[in-house]
């Protein structure tokens, strides 16, 4: 396949920009080989500068589950711009889009708008220390919860996928405050709760992990979390930046039944431009500023064009039959793609939540950090080439989930699955 333009600008920025990009895992670091410069797209297929034409999984890293550039959201988004970009002050969009999220998410009673995933984390955190009167926050070995410094540890692809285990810059005293257990382990995570319940203001999940590619909690883990953080009074946090209208219209605490006391919601919600969110019950949101006296704020939060396009998205979600139709397919090509492995022989252990799938090149069971670093990566970088030139673009990295649009066709997810039997075949 032509990589010419996409070989000059990644040269061009490598000069300009940090590793030539403005997200680590573009700089396909960990499957080699130059970054493709994305030129438009449309539906499930996205082309490069070079001209290829790519049937897209990676949709952004999540946020469009409508495909790329949905007529109507497109046209919300351009009735939008045409009255003003921002404000700086209330708009009605930004009600409207509160009113969709807190009536789709259970445990959502309010919510405040921000400017990306991170700074929804970041907030929720303040939030929960500042609720909890405590310090310590708990997460999870490969879940990434965004980049702010206390998070950074332990945090999965990006960081999992450059090796580089904490980032420099993250304050020891800043990284003391957040204990990890591995992923599912009840055991573990028990004996952390005992051990620092007094300090201890919050556990942040991401009630699937997408981040370590994509790994299933146990059928009791978020039950559990439920159960024991209620019991020691400590704030139950869902990261739901990805599961968030993407694994139900509710996120995975309709799914699975389970309600956070705080919700992290970012990528689908914006509709494809930048957006965050982070809400839950009324009483612990009465204590953001200017209701309370935990300071947040943004220039651009509640962004008119951002909200528009987020409202348009969500009552696309709404309809009738979508997340069954993306159920069907998603199973399609989980099926498909299983398959073509069995046939080959090669170790492939699968996972899926709805239209998030995984799969990785070990014999498995996957269902944490360490077992999901015994995939082989070599491999995956070889299945990752060789499916980008039969026209299928597959996350650059072995621990990124793959994520399906409702615009993907059966017969796209065929080709897929055909290109799959011939690529396994060649591992
Ligand atoms: C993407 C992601 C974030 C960070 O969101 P940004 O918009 O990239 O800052 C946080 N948590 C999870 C689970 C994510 O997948």
């Amino acid at each position: 396949m032509k990589t010419k333009k996409s070989g000059v600008l990644f040269k061009s920025a490598l000069s300009l920009i940090p590793g030539g990009v403005n997200s680590p895992v573009r700089a396909f670091k960990s499957v080699g080989g130059t970054p493709l410069f994305m030129k438009r797209a449309k539906g499930a297929v996205v082309e490069d500068v070079d001209g290829n034409q790519l049937l897209d999984y990676v949709l952004s890293w999540g946020p469009m589950i409508l495909g790329h550039a949905p007529p109507s959201v497109l046209k919300a988004i351009t009735g939008a711009i045409k009255q003003g970009t921002s404000f700086g002050a209330p708009c009605e969009g930004e009600v409207e889009l509160a009113k969709l999220i807190v009536q789709s998410v259970p445990s959502m009673e309010q919510v405040r708008l921000v400017n990306s995933g991170t700074e929804a984390v970041m907030s929720a955190i303040r939030l929960a220390r500042g609720y909890a009167k405590r310090d310590a926050i708990l997460k999870f070995e490969g879940c990434y919860h965004g980049h702010a410094d206390h998070l950074l540890v332990k945090a999965g692809s990006g960081v999992a996928t450059l090796g580089i285990p904490d980032s420099p810059g993250v304050p020891e005293s800043f990284a003391r405050q957040t204990l990890t257990a591995p992923y599912n382990n009840f055991k573990a995570t028990e004996k952390l709760i005992h051990k620092h319940a007094q300090n201890l203001a919050a556990i942040i999940v991401e009630p699937v992990a997408g981040n370590m590619g994509v790994v299933l909690p146990h059928e009791e883990f978020l039950p559990w979390l439920r159960m024991i953080t209620k019991k020691y009074e400590i704030l139950l946090i869902f990261d739901e930046v990805i599961t968030g209208f993407r694994v139900h219209l509710g996120g995975a605490q309709a799914r699975f039944n389970v309600q956070p006391d705080l919700t992290c919601l970012g990528k689908i919600i914006g509709g494809g431009l930048p957006i965050g969110a982070y809400g839950g019950k009324k009483e612990i949101m009465q204590m953001v500023a200017p209701a309370g006296p935990v300071y947040q704020a943004g220039t651009l939060s509640g962004n008119p064009v951002a909200v528009a396009a987020g409202i348009e998205t969500i009552r696309q979600l709404k309809k009738p039959g979508v997340y069954k139709e993306l159920e069907q397919k998603s199973q399609q090509l989980a099926e498909g793609l299983g398959d073509a492995a069995k046939k080959s022989g090669i170790p492939y252990f699968q996972t899926r939540v709805g239209s998030m799938l995984g799969g990785f090149f070990t014999e498995g069971p996957v269902t944490d950090y360490e077992s999901a670093k015994k995939s082989d990566t070599a491999r995956y970088a070889k299945f990752f080439h060789r499916m980008l030139e039969r026209g299928t673009y597959f996350a650059p990295s072995q621990f990124e989930a793959a994520f399906l649009s409702t615009t993907h066709t059966r017969s796209q997810i065929r080709q897929t699955i055909s290109a799959a039997c011939d690529v396994f075949a060649s591992l």
